[in-house]
């Protein structure tokens, strides 16, 4: 495969890079799609099996799941239907990997809510397009150029904020965090997540470092006299909530 840069790949220290699930039991295989997907940008997680990968989707939040049909123990279709069945990751993007004599599974792996399957054997850019095709549909801020929530917008190229039109100035850890939350406006965010998503996992900071950044972010946000948009949670987290603040 060759090479080339992804047409949307994102900037060093823009953002949080898309976060992938590989969920596959053959080692080989699993550390081909984690090589060639970190390769392409992505943040890459693996489980090796059903059980480790709903623990996974729980803990790390993937934005997309790539899901083995046969797994030893909770079946790929078992996961899938699980996930579907709760609020939290009803819309998760999954792609489901199954192989050609499984016929009939593919289209009950369609019915199980996938939202794409992949017949083995394929090439990695065979599978990193279509993730990228899934991505584009679910989660559309991960290639558009700008995030707009209610009345505030966010240029991705110029890193320029505004609120109703005026110029909103913003630290580079209050870009990153507000980014996270117009990628998902409603979301309640935990401080470890937002810890792990905006700091990332290898640096070592103190939960209340979140509070701080919060703080600074909503006072910004407020500099036009506009309303709070940032709900705490208490005892979990944070959540933009901009309809709430307009009503
Ligand atoms: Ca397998």
């Amino acid at each position: 495969m060759t090479p080339a840069a992804p047409a949307n790949a994102l900037q060093p220290g823009m953002t949080a890079k898309p976060r992938l699930l590989i969920v596959e039991d053959e080692d080989a295989q699993a550390e081909m799609l984690r090589y060639n997907f970190s390769r392409e940008g992505f943040d890459v997680l693996v489980a090796a099996d059903g059980d480790e990968a709903l623990l996974a989707v729980d803990e790390q939040q993937p934005d997309l799941v790539v899901l083995d049909w046969m797994l030893p123990g909770t079946s790929g279709i078992a996961v899938c239907q699980r996930l579907r069945a709760r609020p939290a990751t009803r819309s998760l993007p999954i792609i489901i990997l199954t192989a050609r004599s499984e016929e009939n599974d593919r289209i009950r792996g369609l019915e199980s809510g996938a939202d794409d399957y992949v017949v083995k054997p394929f090439s990695p850019s065979e599978l990193v397009a279509r993730v990228r095709a899934v991505l584009r549909r679910a989660r559309p801020a991960l290639s558009e150029e700008k995030l707009v929530c209610g009345d505030i917008t966010m240029d991705l190229v110029t890193h320029r904020v505004s609120r109703s039109g005026k110029r909103i100035h913003l630290g580079p850890t209050e870009y990153r965090l507000l980014r996270l939350f117009l990628e998902r406006p409603y979301r309640v965010f935990t401080r470890e997540q937002l810890l792990d998503q905006v700091w990332g996992r290898d640096i070592h900071v103190e939960l209340r470092t979140v509070d701080v950044h919060i703080r600074r972010l909503r006072k910004a946000l407020g500099t036009h006299g506009d309303d709070d948009v940032i709900r705490t949670v208490r005892g979990t987290g944070y959540a933009l909530d901009v309809d709430e603040a307009a009503a």
